[in-house]
Parts: structure tokens; sequence; C-alpha cells
């Protein structure tokens, strides 16, 4: 659980230089988890007392938000027409330093960062990612336009995985740490697109980046860092069967104690009801009562009728198989025979997902809410108002909805597994005696698993109020904040740093 202690760091030889990659982070570009990991862990670093900085790709969501820019000069790679530029900021709430990687031939397209307007991805991505990685060896080798190497880079998801590959070889180069947030997206391109980007021949094999007659980004930040990790304990577990390995479980496994999980936290600042600037109204334990306004207020919002009394079930994110959309579609129509039953949803992604939840919403518009795109604010309310949270991912690295949820004081109902399993306590009947449940958990993907959870989460509402608001209290009061997180990864980094010294552990 994310609340058991870190046995205490010794302290570092000095401050710690260390440069994250990440292709979005919040609040300059969110598609999912990864930009609020990606902004919260250098931040907690940097609280920590240690020098780390940010570096994205230069899109104009980033551009125009970047606090104080500086053009700081060209990032001199060979092999491209165009200059690459250097922008140095800060994040627009902290001191955190930002690189953006600006190029605007890659990277100046508004919307979704890796698809167009219809939702394809960019059919030019491994260029523009390859493009990324080139700009992300020089930064990390110190050959960049600033007067700052990195001790250790840290690259998080297919989008940076050439990037350790690429600092292979040489001397003085920093300790490579690979975060794999979704084992799902690995950045596979064909043989062609391996041979435009001009990497070396010997590359296309099985110890190499090829996976399955295609070549594979992700697969060389998992070769070449020193350590690479996942987001929680459980799904480091899973990835390593070949039911949750996407066909990498073998590699991982032979990463024997150099892979691990690591939980990640909540960044206290964006996500607490008690300062909340996106919610109806503020509250916290102590003013549990308050909520209700933003249950009204979120009612309205997605135009269902105020009712206090009706159970509100809550569901945000992207609309893709491995979230269970599908579970909920299949048991919302005998779920709203309940009249005092409502459900919100917040979701973007596979179209026929989008129009399903729709047609459903109009059938029943007094009870189902279903709002399609991607609205931070709204977010914030659902989590704010809502008496429960759904969240049947068939698989979930870590998943943050559930951790929000548990900070709203909005129980989760979660499938049993990854992050989920790790993050939330089952209602069981000792649970429930004992005050530990945080939350329903169902054990099998299947939509009467779904329902069955839902049941007793209605029933304990309806029948036995002392105990739900026990439920809420303990949720409430569930540690997930990033200090902990941080101190791990510092931890990975000193790992990584003592094995990148010592050339008999290299990988
Ligand atoms: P994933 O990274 O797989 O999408 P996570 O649960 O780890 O899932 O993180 C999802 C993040 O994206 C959360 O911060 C969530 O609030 C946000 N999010 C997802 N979909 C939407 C949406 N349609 N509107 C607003 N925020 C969203």
């Amino acid at each position: 659980m994310a609340s058991s202690a870190v046995a205490p760091l010794p302290r570092p030889p000095k401050q710690l230089r260390i440069l994250v990659a990440s292709s979005e982070a919040h609040p300059l570009i969110k598609t999912g988890g990864l930009a609020d990991v990606a902004a919260s862990l250098p931040i907690a670093l940097r609280a920590l007392g240690e020098d780390a900085r940010l570096v994205l790709p230069g899109y104009p969501a980033a551009m125009r938000q970047l606090r104080n820019p500086q053009p700081r000069g060209a990032l001199v790679l060979a092999g491209y027409r165009r200059p690459i530029g250097l922008i140095q900021g800060l994040h627009p709430e902290t001191e955190l330093p930002i690189y953006l990687i600006d190029a605007p031939e890659y990277f100046a397209r508004e919307g979704n960062p890796y698809s167009d307007p219809t939702g394809r991805d960019w059919g030019d991505n491994a260029d523009r990612f390859m493009l990324f990685c080139r700009a992300l060896v020089l930064l990390a080798r110190g050959q960049g336009p600033i007067d700052w190497q990195p001790d250790v880079f840290h690259g998080n998801d297919w989008q940076t995985g050439l990037a350790p590959w690429l600092l292979n070889d040489g001397a003085g180069l920093p300790a490579r740490v690979f975060t794999i947030h979704n084992l799902a997206y690995q950045g596979l391109f064909d043989r062609a697109t391996f041979d435009r980007l001009r990497l070396p021949p010997a590359a296309w094999s099985i110890s190499g980046l090829e996976f399955h007659q295609r070549l594979s980004f992700i697969k060389g930040g998992i070769l070449c860092s020193e350590r690479v990790n996942t987001v929680s304990p459980t799904y480091a577990d899973e990835v390593r069967t070949p039911r949750f390995g996407c066909g990498l479980d073998g590699l991982l496994r032979k990463l024997g104690g150099r892979f691990c999980g690591i939980l990640n936290g909540i960044d206290d600042r964006v996500w607490n009801p008690a300062s909340d600037p996106l919610i109806a109204q503020n509250y916290d334990a102590e003013r549990l009562v308050l909520k209700v306004e933003n249950k009204l207020a979120v009612q309205r919002a997605l135009g269902l009728p105020r009712h206090e009394e009706a159970l509100v079930l809550g569901y945000i994110g992207r609309l893709v198989e491995q979230k269970g959309v599908d579970l909920i579609l299949a048991i919302l129509p005998e779920l709203l025979k309940d009249p005092l039953l409502q459900v919100l949803i917040l979701a973007a992604g596979e179209p026929h997902l989008e129009q399903a939840l729709l047609d459903l919403a109009a059938a029943h518009s007094r009870q189902l809410g279903v709002f399609i795109g991607y609205d931070e604010r709204l977010a914030h309310q659902i989590e704010a108002g809502c008496d429960a949270f759904l969240m049947p991912s068939r698989f979930e690295p870590c998943g943050l909805n559930q951790l929000y949820s548990l900070r709203y004081g909005t129980p989760p109902i979660v499938h049993r597994t990854g992050g989920l399993a790790d993050t939330v306590i089952p209602a069981t009947d000792e649970h429930l005696r004992a005050g530990r449940a945080t939350g329903f958990v169902f054990n099998e993907p299947r939509p009467e698993a779904l329902f069955a959870a839902i049941d007793q989460a209605r029933r304990l509402y309806r029948t036995d109020p002392p105990a739900w608001r026990r439920l809420i209290l303990t949720g409430m009061a569930q540690d997930f904040s990033w200090t902990q997180s941080a101190q791990r990864y510092l931890r990975l980094y000193h790992e990584a740093l003592a094995d990148r010294l010592s050339p008999a552990s290299d990988p």
C-alpha cells in the first residue's frame, strides 16, 4: 500500500540532476495519467532538494503556457534540414524548469499530441518521436545549448524509448531509468519506417529493437536502462505474465531485480477538495456535509434533475477497451431501472462507444448524464459531486481516478487489477468491521460482477449511513502523497547510478 513506510534513504552524495522526459505534462498538455505524473514527480523531487527538470515536445499548447519562456539556442542534430530550437521556461504554477523542443515541422499541431482531429495517429509519429529522442540524447550528453548535464535520464513510455538505447555507448553518460505507464502502447512501426529513421541496420534483431517484424520504441527503453519500473506493484507482477505482458513479459522477467512497481501519487495542489477552485463547494473530512452541494451542482451541470437522495455514480476516462466501459454499457439499462440512481459520464474515445453512451443518455435523460469530450473542470466536479466512482478497467497500470475518488470521499468501485488492486481496500464484512474498507472490488471483468459490486455499494449507501460515512472517511485519510513515491524514485535513481558506474552489472 502507498501508506507503508519507505526505509530512509542514505544521504545522497550531492544534489542529483534528473532530466525527466515525457510526451505530455499537466497542465501544458494532457491526454491521461502520464501527464499528471510527468509534472508531479519532478515537482516532488525538487521539494526533496533534487535538481529535477522536465523536457517535452514544443506543442503549441505547451509553448503558450510555459512561464517566462527563453530561447536557449539550437540543438544541432545531424540529418535534420531545419534548425531545432530549445526553449527554457517554468511550469505555470511552480518553479519547475521545463525545456521544450521547438521543432514546428513536427510538433506545431494543435489538439491531441498523438492523433489528428479525426482521431487517427499522425502518420509521422515515428519521425516526430525519433526527433524528440535524438534531442533528448543531446541534452542527456550535455551537448545541448545549456550548461547542465543530468546525472540521471528518466524516460517515460514509448515516445522516449529510443533515447536510452541511443545513450548506450560513450563515457560520462547519465544513468537511465525508464518508466512504463502502459505496456499496451509500445510505439510499433514497420520496417520501412525503421529504414527511414536511419537506425543502424544491426538494431533490427530480436536482441535489438525488432519486435515481431516491427520496430519497437518501448523495447529500446526496456533493454537499455539500468532500472525499469511501472506504476504499481501489482501491474509489475501482471506484466511479467503472458496474459498482461503484451508480448514483452519474457523480456521483463529477464530484468529480474532491475524491474519494479512504484505507485503514482496525487498532486495535492491540483486534487484537494479543501482547496480545489474548480468545484462548487470546498469540503474536507471535518466538513463532509458540504459535499452534497457539489452533487447538486454536478447534477445540474449534466442536465439531470437535482436530487439529493439519489445515489450518483461517476465515470471519467478514455473510451477504449482497457477501461471496461462496455461493462458499464451492458448493465446501464438494468441499473437505471432504479429511479433513485443516476450515472454521470465524462469520456472521449472510440466513436462507437461515444455513440452508444449518447443513445442511452437520450433514452434516460433524467438519470444518465453524458458529456463527450475532455474537460478538466467537469472531471473535478464529478469527483467531488458523485457518491461513488466506477472503474471497471480490464487492466490498469496504476489509475489515478480511483485515487482522486478516495481523496474526494467518493468510494471507488473497481476491478481487482493493477494499481486498482493496490489502492482500494474492499468492503468485505471484516474490513468494514475493522474500519479499513475504502471501496468495492470485484474479481472478474464481467458485467454481472460489476453489477454485484454496484449493488453492494447501493445497499450499504441506503441501509447503513454510518458505515458509508466511515468508508468515505477511511478513503479520505489514505496517504497517496507524491513524497512517498518520489522517495522511491530517488532510491531507483541511486541504484541506476550505482549500476551505470559498475560495468559488471551493465544491462
Ligand atoms: P489513463 O492514463 O489510462 O488515461 P489514469 O486514470 O491514470 O488513466 O489517468 C487519467 C487522467 O486523465 C485523470 O487525471 C483523469 O481525470 C483524466 N481524464 C481522462 N479522461 C478525461 C476527460 N474526458 N476529461 C477530463 N479529464 C479526463
